[in-house]
């Protein structure tokens, strides 16, 4: 398994990626955020990120935030700042993990491991079970696994469908539900969210198309749901 590591300082590099080829992996160093988001692009193989908060270009968070954007790859932050608030900043935009300076190497590779094993639990997990998982609490809908980053009304779109999968919801039907004012917008809002949610889940499973349209009548979804 290929990991992605981003850090300006070399020796630092060094030791990490000594660390993890020890550990069997194969690793790819990048210097700059904008370099790894590229690298991510264009690299679907890359399993994970180690990124340095401290970036010539831009901060580790910036980059971490444009990667959720596109890619929910396990991302441990590494920082020479050790203040709890950073803590919770990176965990807040999506890190599964961090590390101060100076670490040891051989804990960050357990760390490494753990974080894979699990990601990669979740996944087999969700696709033996259950398709989409409706957290409603934390506002947040998973697909196979992966939390899906979505729009105020992306969410409330897909939450509705899901609660009657197979049922077909015209696109009245979907703003009546959804829109304080519906009179006020077109229902050609709904074909415009409906796309881009599809682009999101297309972008978790490219093989799988839920979301069914119905000419003439509306939309409607299939998938195993679940709540927590
Ligand atoms: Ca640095």
């Amino acid at each position: 398994m290929k990991i992605l590591c981003v850090e300006d300082e070399a020796a630092i590099s060094d030791t990490i990626t000594y660390a993890l080829e020890t550990e069997g992996f194969q690793t790819h160093w990048v210097q700059l955020g904008q370099h790894a988001i590229d690298a991510l692009k264009n690299d679907s193989s890359l399993a994970l990120v180690i990124l340095d908060v401290g970036l010539p270009d831009m901060n580790g968070f910036e980059v971490c935030k444009h990667i959720r954007q596109f890619s929910q790859v396990p991302i441990i932050f590494l920082t020479a700042r050790n203040e709890e608030i950073d803590r919770i900043v990176g965990l807040e935009i999506g890190a599964d993990d961090y590390m101060s300076k100076p670490f040891s190497p051989r804990e960050l590779a357990a760390r490494v491991k753990v974080i894979l094993k699990r990601s990669q639990g979740n996944k087999q997990q969700f696709q033996g079970e259950t398709d989409f998982l409706i957290d409603e609490k934390r506002a947040l809908i998973q697909y196979y696994g992966q939390a899906l980053e979505l729009t105020r009304y992306e969410y409330l779109i897909l939450k509705l469908l899901l609660q009657n999968t197979e049922r077909v919801y015209s696109r009245e039907q979907i703003m009546q539900c959804i829109w304080q004012e519906p009179e006020t917008s077109l229902d050609r809002v709904v074909d415009t969210h409906i796309k881009t949610l599809r682009t999101k889940l297309r972008q978790v499973r490219a093989d799988v198309d839920p979301i069914k349209t119905h000419r003439g009548l509306g939309y409607s979804i299939t998938g195993s749901v679940c709540e927590s």
